[in-house]
């Protein structure tokens, strides 16, 4: 049997810290009317930076608190949401195709095909081929091996495609990785509800 072909609005390649924000934020709009019936599809392979943090500085959790018990929390708390899917898997390639959507190529054969495409793979690794976009030295990384992908200066490196995390170049903390997820999710709410907004008080 092939390999299923997976459909969504928007890809998020990578689950640690600002992947996992990045999908939340978007799900938590599913109710808006805006909102459509659109789907949001996250792929991780597992090596998230958290699994191996114990976390005493991250606002709002406990001190001591391990990295991965606060991944699996994340990823239980996206579990709530219909319109979000979560993938184990790598993804070994990523393109464009004629019309402009994009098409994400996992390693046992199964693909995501999506209109807008986020990737938060974070700072220490790129394996994802077939884009016209390669990471350069991280600026704020404190390691020459750290890396990061140019963008416009509010996480956009072309048109629908959006890094997310430290690889687009903030510091190594919780917190920043997972705000810049926060702010690619409400450019892209925004552009889905036609002005400028945010998603609040949406239980
Ligand atoms: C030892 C240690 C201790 C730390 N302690 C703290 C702390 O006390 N306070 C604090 O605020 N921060 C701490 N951090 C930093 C924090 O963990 C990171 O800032 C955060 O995890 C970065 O988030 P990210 O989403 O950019 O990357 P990550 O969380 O590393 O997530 C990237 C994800 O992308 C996935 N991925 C990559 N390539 C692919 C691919 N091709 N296909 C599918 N999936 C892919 C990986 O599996 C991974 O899950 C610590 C980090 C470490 C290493």
């Amino acid at each position: 049997m092939p390999a299923p072909t997976h459909p969504a609005d928007v890809l998020i390649i990578g689950g640690g810290a600002g992947g996992l924000s990045c999908a939340i934020t978007l799900a938590s709009a599913q109710k808006k009317k805006w909102f459509e019936d659109r789907r949001i599809v996250i792929v991780d392979d597992g090596t998230s930076d958290l699994k191996k943090a114990r976390l005493f500085n991250v606002p709002g959790v406990t001190p001591g608190t391990l990295g991965s018990d606060l991944l699996s929390e994340l990823e239980v708390q996206l579990g709530q949401y219909e319109c979000a899917t979560m993938l184990r898997g790598t993804v070994q390639r990523a393109e464009r195709l004629p019309g402009g959507r994009f098409i994400a190529t996992l390693e046992q054969g199964e693909e995501v095909v999506a209109t807008k495409l986020v990737i938060a793979t974070g700072y220490k690794r790129w394996d994802v081929e077939g884009l016209d976009h390669v990471p350069e030295p991280h600026p704020k990384g404190g390691k020459t091996n750290r890396i990061h992908l140019p963008h416009d200066g509010c996480y956009r490196i072309e048109p629908d495609l959006h890094v997310a995390g430290l690889l687009a170049g903030g510091s190594s903390q919780f917190a920043i990785a997972a705000g810049i997820g926060a702010q690619v999710a409400v450019e892209l709410l925004s552009e889905w509800a036609g002005k400028r907004t945010h998603v609040h008080d949406n239980a």
